[in-house]
């Protein structure tokens, strides 16, 4: 078999990568994934209920970025959607992001109106301070109610979620979840939020039909090596695999998901509901809030229990950011720079917490550096 250019991975970034080399550069593509599917961790099909499920967890699209939303646009129409999270706290469900709507479902008027003046006094209205900023502050009120939020919203989660507490990660990890000085009940703030009409499969299905590209699936890059002459090689899985974990293993998290069916049309008033501090399980997302599949008269649920990763066994869902795993990505990463015609991009390829825009936009700036290497 011949190629210009072999990927290794269907996900957002070798497919993305896949489309542009194929239709902008009028390249042969074969795109080798060991998964018996396309779409990477964004992967969703319909279950024995007709619910379409997302089989590696649910998958929300936002983004700021006005090009990928166009990118991604000539391959799915979408449907609008806000995605809302709420988390239980001492029983009681509250809006997360952590907001002046969550403050007033906790505390007395009196408590909320002082903490409210307090927050938009020292950050503004609309600010969002992360949970590990609001720490620092001096104020005794703000600190009360830092070390309130710190206790009942980030440290039981992501100790579940990560094995560790909220310190020990970059501050960017609990960042993603701000606390929001405004009445905002949104999960996400984005320009663009909105789930693709028909799923993720069949966007990706539609990205990848072009005759310049085959798809191989089932396959570990490995196995084929030997059998496809190419010039160049796309790699979006792990960086430490592809080196033989010469510097040792990256680590990554791992989650075992849990479907759940039940007879009833709706189960939870939000699409995801975050149990910080009870369950062995994180949260609880309904996925016919994000489809809008209200038509059916049952519905599915998916419960993510965190868990360590092991090769082999599970899946290296996310990597660990932290500046120790960092420094140990870096060496890989001269290795890397040392290889002709290799590329490593993508959530594992770059060892980076992205969310599904930026691996796009990640993917869309790497083909740029691709086209004017040719
Ligand atoms: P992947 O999707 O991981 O694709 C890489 C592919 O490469 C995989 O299919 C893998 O099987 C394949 N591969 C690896 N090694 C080899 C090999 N040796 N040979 C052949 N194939 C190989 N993002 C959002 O924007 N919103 C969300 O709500 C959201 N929720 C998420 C929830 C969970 C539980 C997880 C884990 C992630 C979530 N994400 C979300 C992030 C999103 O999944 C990623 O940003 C996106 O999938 C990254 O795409 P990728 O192509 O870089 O990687
Ligand atoms: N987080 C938390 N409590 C919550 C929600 C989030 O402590 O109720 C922290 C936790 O460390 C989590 C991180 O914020 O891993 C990022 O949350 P996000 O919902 O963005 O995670 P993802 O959807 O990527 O799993």
């Amino acid at each position: 078999m011949k190629a210009d250019y072999l990927i290794v991975g269907a996900g957002f970034t070798g497919a993305t990568l896949a489309e542009r080399i194929a239709s902008e550069l009028g390249k042969r593509v074969l795109v080798v994934e060991r998964r018996d599917h396309i779409g990477g961790n964004a992967y969703d099909e319909m279950d024995e209920r007709g619910v379409l499920v997302h089989r590696y967890g649910p998958h929300i699209f936002h983004t700021e970025s006005r090009k990928v939303f166009e990118y991604l646009s000539r391959f799915t129409e979408w449907r609008p959607y806000f995605h809302r999270v709420r988390a239980v706290v001492e029983g009681k469900e509250i809006p997360l992001p952590f907001s002046l709507a969550s403050l007033r479902i906790l505390f007395s008027d009196r408590v909320a109106d002082r903490l409210e003046e307090k927050l938009i006094g020292r950050f503004g209205y609309g600010a969002r301070v992360p949970i590990l900023r609001l720490k620092q502050e001096e104020d005794p009120d703000l600190r009360f109610l830092a070390d309130y939020v710190y206790k009942n919203v980030f440290e039981g989660y992501t100790l579940k979620q990560w094995g560790m507490r909220p310190e020990e990660l970059s501050p960017s990890v609990t960042a993603r979840v701000p606390v929001l000085v405004s009445y905002d009940t949104r999960y996400f703030q984005d320009a663009y939020q909105a789930m693709p009409k028909e799923g993720y499969t069949a966007l990706f299905r539609r990205m990848l039909r072009h005759p310049n590209i085959k798809v191989l699936l089932g396959a570990d890059w490995r196995e084929v090596e030997g059998e496809v002459r190419y010039r160049y090689l796309i790699y979006t899985g792990p960086i430490d695999e592809f080196f033989g974990y010469a510097h040792g293993p990256l680590p990554y998290r791992s989650l075992r998901f849990r479907l759940e069916g039940r007879p009833v049309p709706w189960a939870q008033e939000v699409g995801t509901v975050n149990y910080p501090n009870e369950y062995a399980y994180t949260r609880v997302t309904e996925f016919k809030h994000l489809t809008g599949q209200d038509y059916l008269p049952h519905t599915t649920l998916c419960y993510e229990y965190p868990e360590a990763y092991e090769p082999g066994r599970n899946e290296p869902y996310y990597p660990v950011p932290k500046e120790e795993n960092e420094e140990r990505y870096r060496l890989y990463l001269e290795e890397a720079k040392r290889l002709k015609g290799v590329y490593f991009a993508g959530r594992l390829g770059d060892y980076r917490y992205y969310n599904m825009d930026q691996a796009v936009a990640r993917a869309l700036k790497l083909f740029e550096e691709v086209a004017q290497c040719l």
